[in-house]
């Protein structure tokens, strides 16, 4: 088994894999191993942590657990994928080829960036994508959501649980969100929308303190003062590896058969972000991965005969002429 990713999602199904005696392979990111959580704080809300954890150490807790039942992490990208047929080949940035039976992809998704240059730098200072993650830090503050969409609709209602007041800046006069959902932020007194705007700055040196916003009737500029900020502009799954290869949602994100990982190809599930539009929970994408490990060892468990060479764990070939010699069975 080779497993994409490394969020809640692909360390949970590694660990289940690897304490069914699958000895996955994880592929990490060569960028970063451990997903959305390495730029998060303190992460609160997932159980068994009572006194909140940052999102780092919790995701170097899902690395060990993985690895304490024989997941082998490899930190490299994964280029290339071969689903069709019994034997699935996952190609590397090196060159690297790792044949295996079965794949978990499990590559999360990617909130939108506004594409300003201070973005990185206040990340966890003040700005956030997440509401439901970091909302809590705020009691008290002046906010403000950046979109016109669901997400911000909800982020920014869910947040006037904390915050004294909110902001909605929208680079139009009128929202795409929901009609339930914008009626409701409208009729919340804590929320205030300031419409025609985009945002040019994200204003703090160790802190979010406002922001400049252009006016994108006028082109005027003007500042807002604020301590802190929520961007909600959408996120898009990672899908980019199996685009053609396996079948997509409306949505985009991979499509999976009911409450299963299985995606349109045999032997290849999918968990966590990239199949979930709505959730994007890392408990949530934690359930999903060992729904797919549970999945991925029903299908191995069904299959026939080995579809591997003869040696029991993926096999391992350097370039292309290799995996053309190697034999199946
Ligand atoms: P979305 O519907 O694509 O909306 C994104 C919003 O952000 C739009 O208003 C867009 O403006 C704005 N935007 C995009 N890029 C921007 C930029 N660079 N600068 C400033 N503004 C920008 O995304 P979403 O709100 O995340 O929703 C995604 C999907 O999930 C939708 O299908 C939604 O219905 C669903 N969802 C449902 C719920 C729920 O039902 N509880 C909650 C959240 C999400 P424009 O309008 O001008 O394009």
């Amino acid at each position: 088994m080779v497993i994409v990713g490394s969020g809640p999602a692909a360390f949970t199904a590694a660990i289940y894999a690897s304490r069914a005696g699958l000895q996955p392979l994880l592929v990490a990111s060569s960028v970063e191993v451990g997903g959305e959580l390495m730029n998060t704080t303190e992460v609160e809300n997932f159980p068994g942590f009572p006194e909140g954890i940052l999102g780092p150490e919790l995701m170097t807790k899902f690395q060990a657990q993985a690895e304490r039942f024989g997941t082998e992490v490899e930190v490299e990208d994964v280029v290339d994928l071969d689903l069709e047929g019994p034997v699935k080949r996952v190609r590397l940035g090196a060159g690297t080829v790792h044949e295996c039976a079965t794949v978990v992809f499990a590559t999360g998704s990617a909130y939108r960036k506004l594409g300003l240059e201070e973005e990185e730098r206040l990340s966890g200072h003040g700005l956030s994508w997440c509401a439901t993650c970091d909302g809590f830090f705020f009691r008290g503050k002046t906010i403000a959501v950046v979109g016109g969409g669901d997400s911000a609709m909800e982020e920014a209602t869910f947040l006037t649980r904390f915050a004294e007041r909110v902001y909605v800046v929208h680079r139009r006069d009128t929202l795409r969100a929901s009609h339930i959902m914008q009626q409701r932020a409208f009729d919340d007194p804590k929320i205030t929308f300031v419409w025609n705007s985009e945002v040019t700055a994200v204003l703090g040196e160790t802190a979010v303190t406002g922001v400049t916003l252009r006016d994108t009737a006028t082109g005027e500029h003007s500042d807002l003062t604020l301590d802190g900020l929520f961007v909600a502009i959408g996120h898009d799954p990672r899908t980019h590896l199996v685009h053609g290869k396996v079948d997509l949602t409306s949505e985009g994100t991979i499509a999976v058969q009911g409450r299963s990982s299985r995606t349109s190809v045999d032997g290849v599930f999918a968990a966590g972000d990239v199949v979930d539009p709505h959730y994007r929970q890392a408990i949530t994408a934690a359930g999903s991965g060992a729904v797919a490990a549970l999945d991925a060892e029903t299908y191995l468990s069904a299959l026939a005969s080995p579809v591997l060479t003869d040696e029991a764990e993926p096999s391992t070939v350097t370039s292309e002429d290799d995996v053309a010699l190697a034999s199946t069975t």
